[in-house]
């Protein structure tokens, strides 16, 4: 599991950070809400773990921009003594669970472990754009009932895609959530996977499913959702 830590006590931060790496959870730490936010905007993660008194952005703000987003990333928020009023607000703006300070990592790590097995008993384990659908505990890929063979490294990158159709990913995001490179290594190597993933993915007949931004990036179309959209706009 990836988590987003967003914490400013760095003590406290230090403790999780460190008592999740050692349960094998991967973990990006930020001390403030700005790069908080950027992170959680950015990035794909399986949790997310929110402070609410941050410097910069505040938890709630943060929980609020990613709810407008759509964005459901199960998020516990963590909350100081005293802020009862505020726990309140965060469940209304979509939190998933709170735990007060001082807590135990083991508390928090058994709540992340039980967000994750709601998630994939209820079936967010299924990802489906159109229909395209991967599941991601057997990481299998199909397109109408049609299984489709796939790489690791493709279905990787096709997953980190489905999480967020409609939203522009750019090959620097790709390459980093993908391929955790933090620099650009100069080769096509995000294009040419894409382009082996619409050969696989966009059987004849079906419509094509990732869009190219050109000198931006891709992004996973949302058929599911374009009629929603325009009749809004
Ligand atoms: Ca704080």
């Amino acid at each position: 599991m990836k988590i987003l830590l967003v914490e400013d006590e760095p003590e406290i931060g230090a403790l999780v950070r460190d008592g999740l790496g050692a349960e094998g959870f991967e973990v990006d730490y930020c001390e403030d809400g700005d790069s908080g936010m950027k992170h959680a905007i950015e990035n794909v993660y399986d949790a997310v773990v929110l402070d609410i008194m941050l410097p910069g952005k505040s938890g709630l703000e943060i929980l609020r921009k990613l709810r407008e987003g759509h964005n459901m990333v199960p998020v516990i928020i963590i909350t100081a003594r005293g802020e009862s009023d505020d726990r309140i607000e965060g469940l209304n703006l979509g939190a998933d669970d709170y735990l007060p300070k001082p807590f135990f990592v083991e508390e928090l790590i058994a709540r992340l472990r039980a967000i994750w097995r709601r998630s994939t008993e209820t079936g967010m384990s299924q990802l489906s754009v159109g229909t395209l659908s991967a599941n991601l505990m057997s990481r299998e890929v199909r397109r109408s009932g049609t299984l489709i063979d796939m790489t690791p490294k493709e279905f990787s990158l096709l997953s980190f895609l489905m999480r967020s159709p409609g939203r522009v990913l750019t090959r620097t995001q790709i390459l980093e959530q993908v391929w955790g490179y933090h620099f650009d290594p100069g080769t096509n190597l995000v294009d040419v996977y894409i382009r082996r993933l619409r050969t696989k993915i966009d059987l004849e007949g079906e419509q094509p499913l990732i869009e190219t931004l050109r000198g931006v990036g891709y992004r996973m179309l949302d058929p599911d959702n374009a009629d929603g959209d325009a009749g809004e706009g």
